[in-house]
This record gives structure tokens, sequence and C-alpha cells, in this order.
């Protein structure tokens, strides 16, 4: 077995001790460095499908998805430059032209990541055409709603449904863009019979895609104390 070796390497101009089992994104969240994310969660699989934390390292042309790059001793990363800001804001505006994403009448406007994100990282225009295919919103559950109109395709739903509480209800149907998630064999959410109605995939959507049933605009609070729990969950798992 490969024992993880202690490296140290430069984030930002700043000398960091680390492992090298350790990724990018890891290594900058223990020393305050703020690389922003939306697809990762901790405690989750990591896939590295939104391409928010891509970051430069000196003497390679390409960018690099800080969630699944491990470090390497003596690496120079560059977390925040022009250059990644940029590619950052346009990859926010092709989710927001995608699909259906009116804050105003949102239920988790002031909640939501996505719009946060776009806040903290000053994008004030979407420069593609909306493109705002019209999915059907699945209000059958008693508990609640999914409205893929609203859905980045981040996949922590999925991912914390089957890593975490174990259903495997959720799973993503289709390809590219018209790609959206469903319960079970894309039956209704209310008649799937291996949801176990924990609400976990509610709790960490980034979005207003999935929420509670009964509650207004802008009421859908997130719940996420739980969240911390979930690396503790992996790790005792991986033992
Ligand atoms: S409520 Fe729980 S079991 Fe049901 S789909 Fe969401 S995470 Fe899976
Ligand atoms: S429903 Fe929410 S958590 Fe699931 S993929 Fe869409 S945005 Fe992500």
């Amino acid at each position: 077995m490969n024992q993880a070796r202690i490296i140290t390497l430069t984030i930002d101009g700043k000398h960091v001790g680390a492992r090298t089992d350790e990724t990018i994104l890891q290594i900058a969240q223990e020393n305050n460095i703020f690389i922003p994310t939306l697809c990762h969660l901790d405690g989750l699989t990591s896939v590295g499908s939104c391409r928010l934390c891509m970051v430069e390292i000196e003497g390679r042309n390409k960018l690099f998805p800080a969630c699944i790059t491990f470090a390497i001793d003596g690496m120079v990363v560059f977390t925040n430059s022009e250059r990644l800001t940029n590619y950052r804001k346009k990859i926010l505006e092709l989710m927001f032209s995608e699909r259906n994403h009116v804050c105003a009448v949102c239920v988790s406007n002031g909640q939501c990541e996505l719009q946060s994100l776009a806040e903290k990282l000053g994008m004030d225009h979407v420069h593609y055409h909306y493109r705002y295919d019209n999915y059907t919103i699945d209000a059958t559950h008693d508990r609640f709603v999914s409205d893929q109109n609203r859905c980045i395709l981040c996949h922590r739903c999925v991912r914390v449904c089957g890593e975490i509480e174990g259903a495997h209800t959720l799973d993503v149907m289709g390809r590219g863009i018209t790609a959206r998630v469903i319960s079970d064999l894309n039956q209704n959410w209310g008649e799937s019979e291996s949801c176990t109605r924990c609400g976990k995939c509610v709790q960490v959507c980034p979005t207003g895609a999935l929420s509670e049933r009964g509650r207004s605009v802008a009421e859908n609070s997130k719940r996420r104390q739980f969240l911390p729990y979930l690396t503790l969950m992996r790790k005792e798992d991986e033992q």
C-alpha cells in the first residue's frame, strides 16, 4: 500500500505543508484560501464536473480542477488570477443561461449557492442566449418538490442519496445539457419505493431545484447541520 508523504508546495505565494493524498482544494481550505466550488461537497466523492475550482499550475498550460488534482512536492499553484475569474464567470453565465434561474421567484432566493457565487465573483451579465428548456415539475412527493428547471447538474443529490443514504433513488437520465435528475426508473418521485424520505438530497442541493413542500418563495432555508458528519461517516466507512 502506498504511504502518503509529507510535502510542501506554494499556493498563491504562500508556502504550505500537505500530504500527497490531499487534493489542492483540501490544502487550500485547510489554509483558508478560497476556491469556488459547486459540485464539490466534503464527504461525497469528488467528481470535478462543475469546473469552477479550476486552478493554474506553474509550468502547465492547461487548467486543473482543484477538487480532483492531488498535490505534488514543490508544486506552485495559483487560485486567483484574471484568467481564472473570467473562466469562472463564463461557467456561471452558462449555468444561468441553460435553465431558468429567475431568483426573485425561486424558493431558494437568498439561500442559493449559485446566486451567492455569482455575487461573489462579480457576475453581473449573461452574455449568452437564454436556453430555458421547459421541464415538468415533479410535485408528486408528499414532502419534497423537484424542479429540474433550476438544476445545474452538480449531482450532489445523486451522490448523497447513493453514497450516504444508500437508497440510490436518484440518478441522471440523458446527456449533456438535456440531462436531468430522475427518481428510480424515471418514475414520479412520489411513487418511488426506494426513497426513504430522509431529505438529504434537498439539503445538499445548491439551488432551488430540490425543495421542501409548503415553503413559499425565499423561505426554503437549507438545514445543513448534518454536513460535517458526511466526512466522518465516509472515514468510518473506509476503515
Ligand atoms: S429523500 Fe433521501 S432517499 Fe429520497 S431521494 Fe432524497 S436522499 Fe434519496
Ligand atoms: S437537483 Fe440540485 S443537487 Fe441535484 S443535480 Fe440538480 S442542482 Fe445538483
